[in-house]
């Protein structure tokens, strides 16, 4: 079955977006669970937790649904000291938040390098975050987003993720989103039908199709290997529609959160319905 949702509100409390999302009619949300453009926040009261925890109870959502988002600050790949130190500590802030809400995954970007030190060594610090924080937190799993490589992000390429995988221990708590408008702009052609094969080929091939724990639907402002990131609404992009039909239709994304990023949020109820209407 495909879970279709978007990145809703969580704007006046958590338990918000539970709400934001039944509204829709949508089977999976993704969230922030804190305000994302502020490194600290004061710790979730239990009450807030409840209602969060009863709401998804009441409306049918299990954990797989749900694809909770960190703080956009945090660089787990920081070529400085007190900014790499900054961001595992709100990273694990999160993890921690998404333990208590009930929450199994958290997606984050992995990090940027900021033109200080070399890609490799960046990642050898994304996969020491990840280590750092999965071995202070219980049931929640790391899942690393590709993107499409905008200035000195990594992630870009499969390898950079596989790279990362490969260096983390626990293999049970790490997985992978992709956005399809990241693999787009990072020159993964999803469009033709041979390129969406052969993408997906090469990410079971590289990465494995087990490790993935999400998707972003997303369509695409800008041109194929652009290396820009700009999310369109389904259907008004480089990316267009057949993407969405394929993948409605392919049993590889069933049972795991698919989440709308798409930039006009009057327009997300007629995209799942859209959504839902390519898998007849
Ligand atoms: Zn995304
Ligand atoms: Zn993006």
């Amino acid at each position: 079955m495909k879970y279709i949702g978007p990145h809703v509100s969580a704007s006046g409390g958590v338990e918000n977006a539970v709400v934001n999302a039944v509204e829709l009619n949508a089977n999976a949300f993704a969230l922030f669970t804190k305000n994302q453009k502020q490194w600290y926040a004061k710790p979730l009261e239990k009450e807030t937790i409840l209602k969060f925890r009863n709401l998804c109870e009441k409306h049918g959502f299990q954990p797989f649904q749900m694809l909770p988002h960190d703080s956009y600050l945090i660089n787990l790949g920081h070529p400085e000291k007190e900014g790499l130190e900054k961001s595992r500590a709100a990273f694990l802030d999160e993890m921690q938040r998404c333990e208590q809400l009930g929450l199994d995954r958290l997606n984050f970007h992995p990090g940027s390098h900021l033109q200080k030190i070399s890609e490799e060594e960046c990642l050898n610090r994304i996969a020491e975050s990840i280590n750092i924080t999965l071995g202070k937190t219980a049931g929640v799993t790391a899942v690393l987003e590709n993107t499409a490589g905008q200035g000195s992000n990594m992630g870009f390429r499969f390898e950079h993720l596989a790279y990362i995988i490969e260096r983390v221990e626990d293999k049970s708590r790490v997985g992978v989103c992709i956005d399809t408008c990241h693999s787009y702009s990072a020159g993964y052609d999803l469009k033709s039908e041979e390129g969406y094969q052969a993408t997906w080929e090469t990410f079971d091939r590289i990465i494995g199709l087990r490790y993935l724990k999400g998707m972003h639907l997303n369509d695409s402002k800008k041109e194929h290997g652009s290396r820009v990131d700009r999310h369109h609404s389904l259907g008004e992009g480089t990316l267009g529609l057949e993407l969405f039909k394929r993948m409605m239709k392919d049993p590889r994304f069933d049972d795991l959160p698919l989440i709308l990023e798409t930039p006009d949020e009057d327009r997300w109820a007629e995209e799942i319905v859209l959504l839902r209407s390519f898998q007849e």
